[in-house]
């Protein structure tokens, strides 16, 4: 019987000690296997995979369930920041029309996410941007969605999933993890699928949640080649959460797609997962 890399690695980060992994090396072959049998069974019960790629330059699958979770922030330090547009700003939600800035993935006119108390509610569809933006500076805060807290089936993936796609290529998570766990390069604030942020900075279900970001878009040369790879720092509720951390390519599901030369600028756009998420004032200062 053969075990996964993920299942070492769910050992050792379980049993860190070298006494302990000493112990295992003593086991019959019986008994090892039963050993593993058993971290096997614990890891299902976590959401992720074992059986995607590895990501490159990393020991962890991609949604790899043994990923470990990044620390809680102290609750002292987070705070939402509700930082006005400055001078030469685009608002992109101004707390009143969200139809001014957004249109309908699908094609359909206007947007269909509704607009209450000041916020955009995400329905039916995803929305992007009708401006293209290449590097910018972008604030936003969002929620969870209503009801969800007090929901026991909104967990994971599932609780409160959206997420702003830069250049509607490059994810940076949108989730609830207040309360619940999900697989760590797709909980709030990840590059979805590659990178866990520093720190699980969300607030309680329901509190308004900041995102500070300074975005650097890729560069291709004339062939198609990647020059530089997108990055991105990310202040969540007053904590650095991502720190010029570079995309290994665009963001997908179970798997990590190579870079693929695209325009300078492109629309932002926002994912609509199922879920009623809310955000409020967006927006974006344009770099030279
Ligand atoms: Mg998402």
């Amino acid at each position: 019987m053969e075990f996964g890399q993920g299942h070492k690695t769910l050992f050792f980060t379980l049993f860190p000690e070298p006494s302990v992994c000493q112990a295992v090396r003593t086991f019959t072959p019986t008994m090892r296997n039963l050993f593993f049998l058993t971290l096997a069974a614990a890891s299902l019960s976590a959401e992720g995979y074992l059986d995607t790629p590895l990501i490159p330059g990393t020991q962890w699958h991609v949604h790899d369930s043994t990923r470990p979770q990044p620390p809680r922030a102290d609750k002292e330090k987070l705070k939402c920041t509700t930082t006005a547009a400055p001078a030469g700003a685009v608002v992109l939600f101004d707390g009143k029309d969200a139809a001014a800035e957004w249109e309908a993935d699908n094609g359909a006119k206007g947007v269909t996410w509704e607009v209450k108390e000041g916020a955009m509610v995400a329905r039916k569809n995803g929305i992007h941007t009708k401006k293209s933006f290449g590097d910018i500076t972008l604030h936003t805060e969002w929620r969870s969605a209503e009801g969800y807290d007090k929901n026991e089936k909104k967990k994971g993936q599932g609780n409160s999933n959206s997420g702003i796609f830069f250049l509607r290529t490059y994810e940076l998570q949108v989730l609830d993890c207040a309360k619940t766990e999900t697989y760590a390069d797709g909980m709030t604030a990840a590059i979805y699928g590659q990178l866990p942020p520093l720190f699980n900075a969300c607030n309680p279900s329901r509190e308004w949640n900041s995102y500070d970001i300074e975005w650097t878009a890729p560069r291709f040369d004339q062939d198609g080649k990647v020059l530089s790879k997108a990055r991105i720092t990310v202040v969540m509720n007053g904590v650095k959460v991502q720190d010029n951390s570079e995309y290994i390519g665009p963001s997908s599901h179970k798997v990590n797609p190579p870079y693929k030369k695209h325009a300078d600028k492109l629309p932002i756009g926002l994912q609509f997962h199922g879920d009623p998420v809310e955000f409020r004032n967006m927006w974006v200062v344009e770099k030279k």
